[in-house]
């Protein structure tokens, strides 16, 4: 659309102009991130009811020489979309298997038993996802069991049988999933019985507000109550105060995330929480 007039229609196209500007900026940048080193990966801590680390999440942050700070929430969808998820991913899964690995030195000590990397449906459903994790965690010589992966809801929705397949072939390497995001997508509860996983993390929309918010309690609840039904491990993400605490301690939740106890930080600092 050329010409803009006051009839609305116009600042409509303008927006989606400037929208596709960004668009197109984010993934022209995005192609050369990673050799110019902007990206890094922050990890989040996981706490049990006393406040103890069970783990950790792995954020990538970037910071663009030419746009400045971009979100994930921003720049992921471009890079799914035209595929630099795979070469982004990758790099990730090896940042926090370096990590892993120096916390293996003898300086920490009680350690967080695992870190969790985000993988998106366009790496799983690679033919050589399976192969390319193993062979990146035993690069760095690590038990399996420290570095699980987090999946959403939409992962199966193209093909489940090889979802599935998958992550039986993964569980069995000793490799966890976590499943992100949970009440947030489309997909219905006969899902959780058939992908093999070991932990749901139940979304952060939920949380925002429970105390006052009768229907977003009675979720919770009653994911709680899936999750111990089918021996699932229950995280609640986007804690953000002591209300919020209270009230899902008292739903027998054992596992926070959130900016009450920790916000996304630096390796170096991360690290730094174990010595
Ligand atoms: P996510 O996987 O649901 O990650 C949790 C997001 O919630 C993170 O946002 C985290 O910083 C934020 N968060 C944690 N605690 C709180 C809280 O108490 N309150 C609020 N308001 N927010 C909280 P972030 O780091 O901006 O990441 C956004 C999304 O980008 C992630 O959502 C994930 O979907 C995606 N993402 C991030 N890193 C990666 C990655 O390495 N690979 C892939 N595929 N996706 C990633
Ligand atoms: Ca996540
Ligand atoms: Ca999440
Ligand atoms: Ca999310």
């Amino acid at each position: 659309i050329k010409h803009g007039n006051r009839n609305g229609f116009s600042f409509f196209s303008e927006d989606l102009q400037a929208f596709s500007d960004k668009r197109s900026k984010i993934e022209k940048y995005l192609r050369t991130a990673i050799q110019n080193e902007e990206f890094e990966v922050y990890y989040q801590p996981l706490v049990d009811e006393t406040g103890d680390i069970l783990g950790a999440e792995a954020l990538i942050r970037w910071r663009s020489k030419e746009l400045g700070w971009v979100s994930p929430a921003e720049f992921i969808p471009v890079a799914e979309e035209c595929g630099l998820i795979l070469s982004i991913g990758d790099w990730v899964a090896e940042e926090a298997c370096r990590t892993l690995k120096i916390l293996e030195k003898d300086i920490y000590k009680l350690t967080p038993k695992y870190l969790s990397i985000n993988i998106s449906p366009r790496q799983f459903v690679q033919p050589q996802f399976t192969e390319n994790l193993l062979t990146t965690i035993d690069k760095y010589a690590l038990d399996h069991k420290k570095l699980r992966i987090e999946i959403t809801e939409n992962v199966a929705i193209d093909n489940i049988d090889l979802t599935i397949a998958k992550m039986h072939q993964l569980n069995g390497e000793g490799i966890d999933f976590m499943l992100d995001d949970f009440g947030s997508g489309y997909s219905s509860l006969s899902y959780l019985q058939k992908l093999p996983l070991q932990t749901i993390k139940i979304d952060r929309s939920f949380i925002a507000n429970i105390n006052n918010c009768k229907d977003n309690q009675v979720i919770t609840s009653s994911i709680v109550g899936i999750c111990e039904h089918f021996s699932m491990e229950c995280i609640v993400e986007g804690v953000e105060n002591d209300k919020e605490l209270a009230f899902l301690k008292e739903k027998n939740i054992t596992a926070f995330q959130g900016y009450h106890f920790y916000k996304p930080m630096p390796a170096n600092k991360f690290l730094s929480l174990f010595i």
